[in-house]
């Protein structure tokens, strides 16, 4: 899986930053998160295909992470798109989407898919044969959900030399063993699958919480992740700011990182008010 940071800037873009919108890609698929204005000529300096866009997750109805969506669905119309296309969010998404529709009169080939969520809803959104995608809620100023990108575990490395010392001729009962199922030999003998199956391989996992400011959802939903992407709106000069408008300092985001064991920690979501180095300076100090 491949993260591609396409706007780090909160609230308003600058000359260097765009707004939040994040891709990931896995094996070739495309999966937005977020799309702040100007996500759209992010992804083409990307060079990340937005034919390959797979769903869209908006976390939250702020401008600042919603107001590009608009036009990249046109232009995804205008290209000619056939493949469908989910995009998923909070309750209210909907009523802001059909009426940028109706105005501008935009009507889609492609199957469009919005699916919406009530206030303070967790659960799974997405249930595909090889990841799936939950939610919960966050806190923030507006209803926020946060979001964990799960690959499901890969059963583990057949051992052929095994198999063959087991006397299991090589063929479709090698597919049965992989797929979990005990096979029967010839000559009676039960096979089960742990006995030429290695340990399942756990799947990797992207989480990413945007914005809130700390909380214990948020540990809970990064628990073990491969990658949490947690805004760092605010450094630790302005820890006051950062409560009163419900957004996380670096130090926050640190903090949930460690407390759910996260194997990496991806900051987004700066302030204008600090420029690239003031912000590898707030970054170092928690490094
Ligand atoms: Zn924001
Ligand atoms: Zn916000």
């Amino acid at each position: 899986m491949k993260i591609v940071l396409l706007g780090t800037s909160s609230a308003v873009p600058t000359l260097t930053r765009g707004l939040s919108s994040t891709a990931l890609i896995r094996e070739g698929d495309v999966f937005l998160f977020d799309c702040g204005e100007g996500t759209q000529v992010q992804l083409m300096r990307a060079g990340v295909r937005r034919s390959r866009i797979h769903s869209i997750f908006i976390g939250h109805l702020h401008g600042d992470h919603l107001y590009g969506i608009i036009g990249l669905l046109s232009t995804l119309h205008l290209d000619g798109r056939e493949a469908p296309l989910n995009v998923f969010g909070p309750e209210g998404l909907r009523v802001f989407l059909n009426a940028a529709f109706r105005t501008s009169d935009l009507q889609f080939a492609f199957r469009l898919t919005i699916r919406e969520f009530p206030r303070g809803y967790r659960g799974r959104v997405l249930d595909e044969e090889e990841f799936y995608v939950d939610a919960l809620p966050l806190d923030h100023s507006i209803f926020c959900l946060g979001w964990r990108f799960q690959e499901k575990a890969k059963p583990g490395v057949f051992n052929l030399e095994k198999a063959e010392e087991l006397g299991i001729p090589s063929g479709p009962l090698y597919g049965k063993l992989q797929h979990g199922e005990n096979i029967t030999l010839a000559d009676g003998h039960v096979i089960t699958p742990d006995m030429v199956l290695g340990a399942p391989r756990p799947g990797k996992s992207v989480v990413y919480c945007l914005d809130t400011q700390f909380s214990e959802r948020s540990i809970e939903l990064a628990d073990k992740c491969t990658a949490l992407i947690h805004e760092t709106t605010f450094g630790t000069d302005a820890a006051e700011m950062a409560r009163e408008r419900k957004h996380s300092t670096m130090e926050d985001a640190a903090r949930v990182a460690r407390e759910a064991a996260a194997e990496n920690l991806i900051a987004t979501h700066f302030s204008s008010r600090y420029d690239g180095r003031q912000l590898a300076r707030h970054a170092n100090a928690f490094a």
